[in-house]
């Protein structure tokens, strides 16, 4: 039987541990989480476990990126059955930190990346981006590791971390993880828990869009017809579509209407209450040899 992971949940007991494994010169990986684990997660784990000897998730569901109205209270908590999943995998440590130990009641920093979190989620949940920085920043200062991993399933905020951690001189690597995907497409995510049957069915057709709109650019269709041909299908379906756009890869930049560099498809959209995210690569078609 595989034993139980130590779980700490002070900044103190976080440190000391880093500390120890740091001093017998073995690396460590951070994978932050807010719990409500799935495979996505896990391979982001199975991941950290190939890169660094010391493996840390810390799960905590971070009141700070969710506005008034959104899903903070109702947000999947099942720290027993993450457990479970992380002793599994080997993993060396939990850091499950409580709200106070996170957060002073005259808690009074905030760490805002300009730019690339603005637009695509950062028009419409315009606190999100803050609250992510904040508590990422926080965490890899708690935690000091050599690297930490993300999922491209977020890839703005992927973006936004790394340009935080470069910006701000944060001594450590991030790591970019693939999408974990259902088998009819559909993006893992702890929020899938909240669809009703029926939106479930419709749920993967916003991968399948996406998909055909990146292939469509590949093939040359000017972006902006392809956005306005996958946004109709998708309003079509019943889907409250936030926003599809294609950006680029390295920066979230606005393309023209053409793709020259590594490009990206980006789609949030509601289903009900729920709100689904996704982005798919452009894959541009070599041209044949000699053509
Ligand atoms: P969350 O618990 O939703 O904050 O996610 C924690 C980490 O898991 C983030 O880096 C996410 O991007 C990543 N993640 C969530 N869903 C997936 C997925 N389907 N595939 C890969 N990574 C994911």
């Amino acid at each position: 039987m595989a034993t139980k992971i130590p779980t700490v949940r002070t900044v103190r007991a976080l440190r000391k541990q880093v500390q120890d494994w740091h001093a017998r010169k073995q690396t460590v990986a951070l994978v932050p989480t807010m719990g409500a684990l799935h495979e996505g997660h896990l391979s982001l784990v199975r991941l950290a476990k190939t890169k660094a000897k010391r493996v840390v998730v810390s799960i905590f569901v971070n009141p700070t990126q969710f506005a008034p109205h959104e899903d903070f209270g109702a947000y999947p908590r099942d720290e027993a059955s993450d457990r479970k999943k992380l002793t599994e995998l080997g993993v060396d440590l939990i850091y499950a930190p409580s709200g106070k130990e996170m957060y002073a009641l005259d808690f009074s920093t905030h760490i805002m990346v300009g730019v690339i979190s603005e637009g695509l989620c950062g028009a419409s949940r315009p606190h999100f981006f803050g609250g992510v920085a904040t508590v990422v920043a926080k965490l890899l200062l708690q935690c000091g590791p050599d690297i930490a991993v993300f999922g491209e399933k977020d890839y703005q905020q992927l973006k936004v971390i790394e340009r935080m951690v470069r910006d701000l001189n944060i001594p450590v690597q991030i790591l970019g993880g693939p999408i974990v995907r259902e088998e009819d497409g559909l993006a893992l995510s702890s929020r899938n828990a909240y669809l009703s049957p029926e939106e479930r069915i419709i749920a993967p057709l916003l991968n399948r869009t996406l998909c055909d709109i990146a292939s469509d650019i590949a093939e040359g269709r000017p972006i902006t017809d392809a956005l306005q041909a996958g946004r109709a299908r998708l309003d079509a379906a019943g889907f409250g579509v936030d926003y599809v756009d294609a950006r680029a890869a390295k920066d979230l930049g606005v393309l023209q209407d053409e793709v020259t560099t590594p490009a990206r498809v980006f789609g949030a959209a509601y289903l009900g209450k729920t709100r689904l995210i996704d982005n798919v690569p452009v894959r541009k078609r070599r041209a044949a040899k000699g053509t």
